[in-house]
């Protein structure tokens, strides 16, 4: 290996966009719908008793065959690990 290899063989490419994706389940009609969460753009910070946490709401809904809604919320740390998430009307799957 030599020095330019070195120098920039390591690094890791440019950082992406990132993303949080899931897939939730419909408890209605059993689809299953994907949804995502923009990291960057999507969280909205709150502030617990010795932490920041960042909270994200999505409402997704299946094809026009149905029209339950299912009201997603997930929590993430400060490192965008996901904490804690819920659901109504679905289920992550
Ligand atoms: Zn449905």
């Amino acid at each position: 290996m030599n020095l330019l290899q070195k120098l920039f063989g390591g690094l890791s490419a440019q950082p992406q966009k990132r993303y949080y994706s899931f897939h939730v389940k419909c408890l209605r009609c059993g689809e299953i719908i994907e949804g995502r969460v923009d990291l960057d753009n999507d969280l909205s910070v709150e502030y617990e008793s010795n932490r920041d946490v960042y909270y994200a709401r999505k409402v997704l809904m299946g094809d026009n065959k149905c029209f339950q809604r299912m009201e997603v919320e997930l929590k993430f740390s400060s490192t965008r690990e996901l904490l804690e998430q819920h659901v109504t009307g679905g289920e992550f799957c």
